[in-house]
């Protein structure tokens, strides 16, 4: 059914259970954080998770349910692979950012850090709003030379170099339902 997957990197039940430790750190510390405010993770609009849409959509899913405390979801969407490329294209919004963001504890979540840039540019955005707190997260650290430095608080797995897809990533718009993360066949790309 996925012939152009090359080999797997993590199947299902690894990511099930790094999910699981990842949501644990994400816990103790937006806990900690509701504390310094005088909160409890009952209290309502004060944690909001924000995905960075298509590629995060299954990571989120299954963080988000791991974490039992009162939030809400503020979609993005950041372009940087148009089509059939493997190289990131520089990242720009597709979408208006939330707006509410001020003085709420936020993690940002997106599939993979690659150059940095998709993560820099939402981090740099968000901060203007007066977050009370600001985290990023990543299911995959691609292990590359950064074009930006930026800092992520929650990695799932480091990887290699190499074009991966399956958990949300995709190429060319196909393969994020595949169940596990894998890398994609060269001979599947296109070469210019
Ligand atoms: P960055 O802006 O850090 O270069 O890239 C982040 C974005 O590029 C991710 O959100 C993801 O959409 C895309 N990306 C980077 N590396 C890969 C990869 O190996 N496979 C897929 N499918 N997408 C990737
Ligand atoms: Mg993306």
């Amino acid at each position: 059914m996925f012939p152009e997957i090359q080999r797997v990197l993590y199947t299902r039940d690894q990511i099930a259970e790094r999910v699981r430790t990842l949501a644990d750190e994400m816990v103790i510390d937006l806990k900690a954080d509701l504390a310094k405010d005088g909160h409890t993770e009952l209290d309502e609009d004060r944690v909001i998770i924000i995905p960075i849409m298509t590629g995060a959509m299954i990571f989120v899913a299954d963080v988000v349910r791991e974490l039992p405390m009162k939030l809400s979801l503020g979609l993005v969407a950041v372009s940087s692979y148009p089509g059939e490329s493997v190289r990131s294209k520089g990242a720009h919004f597709a979408t208006e950012l939330p707006t509410n963001l001020g003085g709420k504890h936020i993690i940002v979540l997106d599939d993979i850090l690659d150059s940095g840039q998709t993560l820099a540019l939402v981090k740099e955005m968000i901060a203007k709003q007066n977050p009370a707190s600001l985290r990023l997260g990543v299911m995959l650290d691609k292990q590359t030379d950064r074009t930006v430095d930026v800092h992520v608080d929650y990695v799932g797995f480091e990887i290699p170099d190499e074009f991966v897809v399956g958990y949300g990533l995709d190429y060319n718009g196909y393969y994020r339902n595949y169940p596990q993360i894998a890398v994609l066949d060269q001979s599947a790309i296109p070469k210019r």
